[in-house]
């Protein structure tokens, strides 16, 4: 199909207007034009290479009750654990001498236990083994996050989830849009590589609201986005709900690559739970990044944020070499350096 002239006119000035995202979001006649501008736009920033980040799951216990995660405090059927300190430590260990992973990722529910005496010497330890970390657990004050910076972090994850304040605050009970966004701020201030992100396919959001969202996270100049369908969870409020866009999530990752051209993308677990290729399909329509999981055993099932995650009975060695010959197999090549986002 032939690229309509905004697309073309975007490739290079990496602008598009709400009216223009919209239509690409509406449009799946669009879908061959866009995903393959997001690809050519990948290749010119970030190139060929893949970056794996280690992925331990170190908590499943959390203080919210956001209405679509299945770790919220209210599912009282989900078994809750956390890990020692020892556990984290080991796992760790293991993801980066056996298996070479350059970045730890290390998410959590919010759970109140971690508190800077118990993190940092933790991540202390983890920096010893010469990795990027990344942390992905909540909203934190800003004397939190800095004494995690300072003990070794290097980079967070927190989605905004949604732009639209209403939708956030009817799913989000009890927290505010605003302090999130404070959270992003904060985060930049103290030189994390900041990644944020959205859900997509959430009830109530519209094709609009996912235009500002793009918008947003373009003028916050995020360093990483992770844009995901949201997944129903049986033990849920969301249960009934439809959610589940894998088209609709492949087209906001593609758009928030032009508009962003040279950031970390990655391509989302929950893209592979709808589709068994869902990762290397995303890694074709613009994303250069995947977050094999290395936590092991019992932990695995037990962070459940929706039913059917990828990969669940992969062990982290198979994840990695599984993934790896997937990458080959598409012509691209696995990162061999920590995968930070150039502008750093
Ligand atoms: N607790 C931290 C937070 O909320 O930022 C980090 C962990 S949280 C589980 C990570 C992300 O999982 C959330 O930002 C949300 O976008 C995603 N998530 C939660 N429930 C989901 C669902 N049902 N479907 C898809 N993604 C979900
Ligand atoms: Fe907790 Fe994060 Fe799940 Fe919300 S999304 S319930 S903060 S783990």
């Amino acid at each position: 199909m032939q690229r309509p002239d905004f697309l073309q006119k975007a490739i290079i000035s990496h602008q598009l207007s709400k009216e223009e995202i919209v239509q690409l979001l509406g449009n799946p006649q669009y879908d061959q034009a866009l995903f393959t501008a997001a690809d050519e736009v990948r290749q010119k920033f970030v190139g060929d290479e893949v970056h794996l980040r280690g992925l331990i799951e170190f908590s499943n216990i959390c203080k919210n009750n956001c209405l679509y995660c299945g770790l919220r405090r209210d599912n009282l059927k989900l078994k809750r654990y956390r890990m020692s300190p020892e556990e984290i430590v080991a796992l760790a260990r293991r993801a980066v001498k056996d298996f070479g992973f350059k970045t730890i990722v290390m998410q959590s529910g919010e759970d109140l236990w971690f508190t800077p005496e118990r993190l940092k010497p933790i991540l202390a330890e983890i920096k010893k083994l010469d990795v990027a970390i990344t942390l992905s657990i909540g909203e934190k004050s800003f004397e939190e996050y800095k004494a995690y910076k300072e003990a070794g972090a290097d980079r967070y994850l927190i989605r905004i989830e949604t732009t639209d304040k209403d939708l956030y605050h009817r799913l989000d009970p009890g927290m505010s849009w605003d302090e999130r966004k404070e959270c992003l701020v904060n985060l930049g201030k103290l030189g994390y590589e900041v990644g944020s992100g959205i859900m997509v396919g959430l009830p109530g959001q519209t094709l609009e609201s996912i235009a500002d969202d793009l918008l947003f996270l373009q003028d916050m100049q995020i360093d990483m986005a992770g844009i995901g369908p949201f997944i129903p969870h049986p033990d849920t409020p969301l249960k009934d709900e439809k959610g589940r866009a894998f088209e609709l999530s492949l087209r906001t990752m593609a758009i928030m690559r032009l508009l962003l051209p040279d950031i970390n993308i990655p391509a989302t677990t929950a893209m592979e739970t709808l589709h068994p290729e869902g990762r290397i399909i995303a890694l074709q329509c613009g994303a250069n990044v995947i977050m094999p999981n290395v936590t092991e055993g019992e932990y695995r099932q037990l962070y459940e944020l929706y039913p059917g995650k990828a990969a669940l009975n992969e062990t982290p060695l198979h994840s990695k070499t599984s993934i790896g010959a997937r990458i080959e197999a598409i012509g691209r090549k696995i990162g061999t350096g920590y995968g930070s986002h150039k502008k750093l």
